[in-house]
C-alpha cells in the first residue's frame, strides 16, 4: 500500500524533520494539529520551533505522547552586524534547552517584547501611508502567539490592500520596504553561547536563503561554530541546489551536523511538513552532544516536560 506510513519508512528510513511553527507564532496550526500532521505524513520524530518562545511546548508534548519523538525547541531572532555597520538577520534554532534558564528564558521575553514594538511601529508606517490596518486586529490575528510579519501579512490581506502574503512581503513588509522595522534581535554570537549555557543545541537556520534579504560570510559561521554551533540547515525549502552544496561543504570544512527540516508554517507559507528532512545519522550525531532535556520517545507519557 503506497501511502502505509510503515512501507514508506521501510523504503525510505525514519524521517526527521527539525523545524516547524504553530499558532504559539507565526503558524496557523495549533500544536495539537502540528502534530496529527506530523503523524499522518510519516514523521517519526518532529523538533517544535516557534520564533523565541517555548508556549506551544506543554500542548505538542501532550498530543505527541505514544506517536512521535518530539524534539522541542525554539527559533531565536538574532543579528549580525557587519565592519560597514550593516545589520544582517539570522534565526538560530536552539533544540533540547532548558526552558527554565533563567538566562534564555529573559531574552525570549525580551525578543517577544521587540516583536510587539516593531510589530506595532510597521502599523503606524502603513497607516500613515493610508493602508487600512489596525493594531487590534493584528492582535486578533496574532491570537496570543508571538506576532511577527506574518500576522501583519494577514491583516492587509484580510483588508484587500494586496492578493497574498508574497506579495504583502515583497511589496510592504520586507527589509527593503520602508514600512519595514527591524527587531532588536539578539547579536549572533551571544545567541549561540546562551543556548549552550542552557544546556541546548544550536542550528544555524536556512543559512543561505538570500531571497529574505542578505546573508553572512563563511567567517560568521565560523566565529558561530567557535561559539559552540553544533549544526546547520542543508536542506531547507529556501535553499535551492547551489545553497545546498554550500552549506553541506560549509558543514564538512568546520564539523557542523547537516540538518534537513520543513520550516513548516501552516497555511502561512507553501512548505509541506516533512518536505526536508534531517538524516537518522545527522541526528545521532545531535544526540550524542549532552542536552539539559532529552528527546521525548513517542512512548513517553507526555509528563516529562
Ligand atoms: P519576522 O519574524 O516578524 O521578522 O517575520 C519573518 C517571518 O516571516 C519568517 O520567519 C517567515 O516565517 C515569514 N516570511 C518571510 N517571507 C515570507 C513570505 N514571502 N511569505 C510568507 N511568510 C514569509
Ligand atoms: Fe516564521
Ligand atoms: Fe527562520
Ligand atoms: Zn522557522
Amino acid at each position: 500500500m503506497p501511502g502505509d506510513t510503515r512501507t514508506r519508512r521501510t523504503v525510505m528510513g525514519v524521517r526527521i524533520d527539525l523545524h516547524a511553527h504553530t499558532t504559539a507564532s507565526d503558524g496557523t496550526d495549533t500544536p495539537a494539529m502540528l502534530i496529527d500532521r506530523a503523524v499522518r505524513a510519516g514523521l517519526d520524530v518532529l523538533a517544535l520551533t516557534d520564533h523565541d518562545t517555548t508556549a506551544g511546548w506543554a500542548e505538542a508534548i501532550t498530543a505527541a505522547a505514544g506517536r512521535i519523538t518530539l524534539v522541542p525547541g525554539a527559533e531565536f531572532s538574532c543579528v549580525h552586524v557587519t565592519a560597514e555597520g550593516r545589520r544582517i538577520s539570522m534565526h538560530v534554532l536552539g533544540l533540547l534547552f532548558d526552558r527554565e534558564h533563567e538566562a534564555l528564558r529573559t531574552e525570549r521575553r525580551r525578543l517577544r517584547h521587540s516583536r510587539e514594538l516593531r510589530a506595532r511601529r510597521m502599523v503606524e508606517r502603513l497607516q500613515a501611508d493610508g493602508y487600512p490596518i489596525d493594531w487590534d486586529h493584528v492582535t486578533e490575528i496574532a491570537a496570543g502567539g508571538a506576532v511577527g510579519r506574518p500576522h501583519l501579512g494577514r491583516a492587509l490581506v484580510a483588508a484587500g490592500v494586496t492578493p497574498t502574503l508574497d506579495t504583502a512581503f515583497r511589496d510592504l513588509l520586507s527589509s527593503r520596504q520602508p514600512y519595514y522595522e527591524p527587531k532588536e534581535d539578539t547579536p549572533v554570537l551571544d545567541c549561540v553561547t546562551l543556548i549552550r549555557r542552557a544546556g541546548g543545541l544550536p542550528v544555524f537556520a536556512h543559512p543561505f536563503a538570500r531571497r529574505r534579504g542578505p546573508v553572512v560570510d563563511h567567517d560568521v559561521i565560523a566565529a558561530m561554530t567557535s561559539a559552540g554551533l553544533v549544526g546547520i540547515e542543508v536542506d531547507h525549502p529556501d535553499h535551492d541546489p547551489s545553497d545546498r552544496a554550500e552549506a553541506a561543504d560549509l558543514a564538512a570544512q568546520l564539523g557542523l551536523v547537516p540538518t534537513g527540516s520543513s520550516d513548516y508554517h501552516g497555511a502561512n507559507k507553501t512548505s509541506g511538513l516533512g518536505i526536508c528532512t534531517t538524516t537518522p545519522e545527522a541526528y545521532q550525531a545531535l544526540l550524542s552532544i549532552p542536552t539539559a532535556r532529552s528527546a521525548l520517545p513517542p512512548d513517553s507519557d507526555g509528563t516529562a516536560g
